[in-house]
C-alpha cells in the first residue's frame, strides 16, 4: 500500500489547521510527569484515537528508578506588600516551578529571591523550570516583573499537593500483518509549551488516526508518556513487548519553522536511520542528520544498551538550541499549521519506506529485458519520464534478492516512492518476484 499517495489525497491546509487547533486545546493544561494535567491530556487524545491509559503507583521500582509521588496544583501566587498578586499561576502555569512542594508563608523579598527564576537576556519571557526529584519550591517570572518588585514582605502561596498517587501514560496499538512493531513515542509532561511537547503529541495523534484505517505490514505502538520516567516505566513493565520493536521514532519540536533534524539511533545504520535520512533529503530543505548521543529525549532510554532499539528522534529546531526553548515564547504563535502538517507528511513518508521496503529478484537477469515490447518503456504519466524509466532500469539491475528498494533508492539518488512505483510496475509485468525478507 502506498501510504504517501493516500496521504496526499487530503487537504493539507485543513489538516494543518486541525493539528494547530488540537494544540490550542491542549495548550492551557498544566501538565507534569504525574497528576491531573497529563490525565486530562490523555483523555483528550483518547477522544480522537483508541488509547489504553495505565496508572502505575508511586513508589513502584522501575529499573534503577522509582515512580515519584503524584503532583497536583490548584493555585499559586506571590502577593506584594499592598496585597496585589504580582505573580499569578492563573495567568500562566509556567509561573510555578513544576513539582513545587506546597508553601504558604510571608517573607522578605531578600528571602524570596533565591526561589525566583528569570531570563535576563529575554526580559519579557517566563522560563520553564522543574524540580521533580528534589522537594523544593520556586516561581518563574519575567525579568521585568522581577525588576518591578519593591522591598517589603511578600505573601507566597503554592497550593499544591505532592502525595502518593500514580504515574499515568497512554498507549495506542494498531495491529498489522506482522507482530513486529514500529514505535512512535512522544512526551506529554510539559505545561503550556507548544513546540516542545504539543507538536509531537498532535502529530502522533493524527498519524495514528491516519494509519488506523490502512492495511499495514507492521503493527504500531504509539506512546504518550511523561519524559524520562515514563519511558523507563513503560520499558520496565513491557520488557518482552519491547523486543518486538523493529523501528522507532521519538517526535518532538516539530511544529516550528526550523529545518528538519533527524538524530540517529545508537545503531547509526538502522533501517529507520536510513529511511529518515532518505525521506528528509527528498522531502525537505537542507535537512541535517545528527549522530547518536546519549543525551536528549526518550531515545536515550530506548537506545540504552540493554534494549538497543533502532529508535531515532525527529525534530525541526533542536531542543536547547533555539531561544524560545523552555520559555513562555514556545507558545501557539511559535508553531504553525503548515509546519505541523509538513512534519506529519514526513512521518508518513518515513513509514511508507518502512512498510514498502522489500527485496525483489529480477526474473530476466541476462541482459536487459525488452521493456518496449511489454509497454514498460513508454511513459505512463508524470512529468519526469526519464526518471521513471531510469527507476525501472535501476530496479531491474539491482534486484538480485540482496538489494532492498531502499538500497536501490540510495544508490540511484531517486526518491523511494519512485523506486517503489517502478518495482510495482515491473512486478505486475512479470519481470520481478519477491525475494525473501
Ligand atoms: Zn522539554
Amino acid at each position: 500500500m502506498n501510504l504517501l499517495k493516500e496521504f496526499d489525497l487530503h487537504d493539507p491546509a485543513k489538516s494543518g489547521q486541525e493539528l494547530h487547533s488540537f494544540a490550542a486545546e491542549l495548550f492551557p493544561i498544566c501538565r507534569s510527569i504525574t497528576g491531573e494535567g497529563i490525565r486530562q491530556t490523555l483523555a483528550m487524545i483518547q477522544s480522537r484515537i483508541p488509547l489504553k491509559v495505565s496508572d502505575v503507583p508511586s513508589g513502584t521500582s522501575v529499573f534503577d528508578w522509582t515512580v515519584p509521588k503524584e503532583w497536583n496544583i490548584r493555585d499559586a501566587y506571590i502577593k506584594a506588600p499592598n496585597g496585589k498578586r504580582v505573580v499569578d499561576f492563573r495567568d500562566c502555569n509556567l509561573h510555578v516551578v513544576n513539582y513545587s512542594r506546597p508553601i504558604h508563608e510571608t517573607m522578605l523579598l531578600s528571602e524570596l529571591k533565591p526561589h525566583l527564576f528569570t531570563i535576563p537576556k529575554n526580559p519579557e519571557w517566563i522560563p520553564y523550570r522543574t524540580s521533580y526529584y528534589k522537594e523544593d519550591w520556586g516561581f518563574c517570572l519575567s525579568h521585568n516583573q522581577l525588576l518591578a518588585l519593591e522591598d517589603g514582605k511578600y505573601e507566597v502561596c503554592i497550593d499544591s499537593t505532592l502525595e502518593n498517587g500514580h504515574l499515568t501514560y497512554g498507549e495506542c496499538s494498531l495491529p498489522g500483518r506482522s507482530t513486529d512493531e514500529i514505535l512512535i513515542s512522544c512526551h506529554a509532561c510539559h505545561p503550556s509549551l507548544a513546540n516542545d511537547n504539543l507538536s509531537g503529541l498532535t502529530v502522533a495523534t493524527h498519524l495514528s488516526r491516519f494509519l488506523a484505517r490502512r492495511d499495514l505490514r507492521y503493527s504500531y505502538r504509539f506512546l504518550f508518556i511523561p519524559g524520562t520516567i515514563g519511558a523507563i516505566t513503560w520499558l520496565a513493565r513491557n520488557q518482552e513487548q519491547a523486543g518486538r520493536i523493529r523501528h522507532g521514532l521519538v517526535l518532538t519540536c516539530i511544529g516550528d519553522s526550523g529545518k528538519f533534524h533527524y538524530k540517529k539511533s545508537r545503531h547509526g545504520v538502522a533501517e529507520m536511520d536510513r529511511a529518515s535520512a532518505h525521506v528528509l533529503k527528498h522531502n525537505s530543505q537542507d535537512p541535517e542528520i545528527l549522530e547518536f548521543s546519549p543525551y536528549g529525549y526518550d531515545e536515550r532510554q530506548y537506545c540504552s544498551p540493554g534494549f538497543n532499539l533502532a529508535v531515532g528522534c525527529l525534530m525541526r529546531s533542536v531542543w536547547g538550541t533555539f531561544p524560545e526553548y523552555h520559555t513562555s515564547a514556545d507558545n501557539l504563535e511559535f508553531i504553525h499549521p503548515q509546519e505541523l502538517e509538513q512534519s506529519l507528511r514526513v512521518c508518513v513518508a518515513i513509514i511508507d519506506v518502512l512498510e514498502n521496503n522489500r527485496r525483489y529478484r529480477n526474473l530476466r537477469p541476462y541482459c536487459e529485458p525488452q521493456l518496449g515490447r511489454r509497454n514498460l518503456y513508454r511513459p505512463t504519466g508524470g512529468d519526469d519520464i526519464g526518471a521513471e524509466i531510469n527507476a525501472r532500469l535501476w530496479v531491474l539491475n539491482l534486484s538480485d534478492g540482496k538489494h532492498s528498494l531502499l538500497d536501490i533508492a540510495e544508490r540511484s539518488g531517486l526518491p523511494f516512492s519512485m523506486i517503489n512505483d517502478a518495482a510495482d510496475v515491473l512486478f505486475q509485468g512479470g519481470l520481478l518476484e519477491l525475494g525473501s525478507d
